[in-house]
């Protein structure tokens, strides 16, 4: 009777494991599909937005002739829309891009430090012409100017990666400050950037899920509804081609937070 008990769990096994096979390749016919699908649909995306972005810019600009406060004012709206829409689909692109492994590196030399002074300007410039941002919030960059920041990387890649953690410090710091810094660690040379802000933090529920895709705070999403929630799992992602380091700090909810990246 045991040597029948045991022939039949055997059997079950094999059955199990032919039925969980299938599963998984279903699985990953549908993880492939919906990559597919990704892509298509932000290609698709991206042709008519452009166009909104465009005329939205044009009319700005006064080429339809001119225009009152309050249309500009509402203009000006579907402009910075149409922006954010586009990075969005720039981020579900490379999503689509790093689950299919075809993201692609051109990887050279690259001055970390002229790199994040010159976002670190431009932000500035952004924040100057913001309305509510302009007097409540200070931007600052620091880098010791004896040392050479230079590292192998994807300029456009880190580029982004950069702007995006800058971006959301911005986003995420209502007044106070915003430091960019760079430092070498000692011991391996690597370059250490750092983006610490005086803003709303990193609750240490929200923390383990910062770096994945969708991982937003909970409390958020009805104050910055505009987030998707992807670019620091892009960010993650392209600093791990990297083989450098991406990490956050937060001593909590209204204590600031602290974003740094390690370049080999
Ligand atoms: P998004 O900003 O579009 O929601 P991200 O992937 O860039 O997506 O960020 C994920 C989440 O991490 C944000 O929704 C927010 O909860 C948190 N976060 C990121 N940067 C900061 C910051 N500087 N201060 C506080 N929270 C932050």
């Amino acid at each position: 009777r045991s040597v029948i008990k045991e022939v039949r769990a055997r059997e079950e096994i094999e059955e199990l494991a032919t039925k969980l096979e299938f599963a998984n390749l279903r699985l990953k016919q549908l993880d492939e599909a919906k990559s597919d699908f990704l892509s298509i649909a932000s290609h698709q995306l991206r042709t008519p937005l452009t166009a909104i972005k465009g005329y939205a810019s044009m009319i700005l600009e006064g080429s339809y002739g001119k225009i009152s406060e309050t249309t500009k004012g509402a203009v000006d709206k579907i402009f910075q829309s149409s922006q954010r829409l586009v990075l969005i689909i720039g981020d579900f692109l490379d999503i689509s891009h790093i689950e299919q492994g075809t993201m692609q590196y051109d990887f050279a030399p690259l001055d970390v430090r002229e790199l994040a002074k010159s976002l670190t300007d431009e932000f500035k410039a952004t924040i100057e012409s913001s309305k509510e941002k302009s007097k409540a919030l200070k931007i600052s960059f620091e880098a010791d100017e004896k040392e050479n920041f230079s590292v192998s990387a994807d300029r456009n890649k880190i580029r982004q990666v950069v702007s995006n953690l800058i971006d959301n410090s911005i986003k995420y710091t209502p007044g106070g400050f915003i430091k960019v810094s760079l430092s070498k660690i000692s011991e391996t040379g690597n370059v250490l950037l750092k983006i610490e802000d005086s803003g709303i933090g990193i609750s240490a529920e929200t923390m383990p899920n910062l770096f994945k895709k969708f991982g937003r705070a909970k409390s958020l999403s009805s104050i910055y509804a505009s987030g998707s929630g992807l670019g620091l799992y892009v960010a993650k992602e392209i600093i791990k081609a990297h083989k450098g380091k991406i990490w956050a700090e937060s001593d909590g909810e209204g204590k600031g937070s602290r974003f740094f990246v390690e370049l080999p």
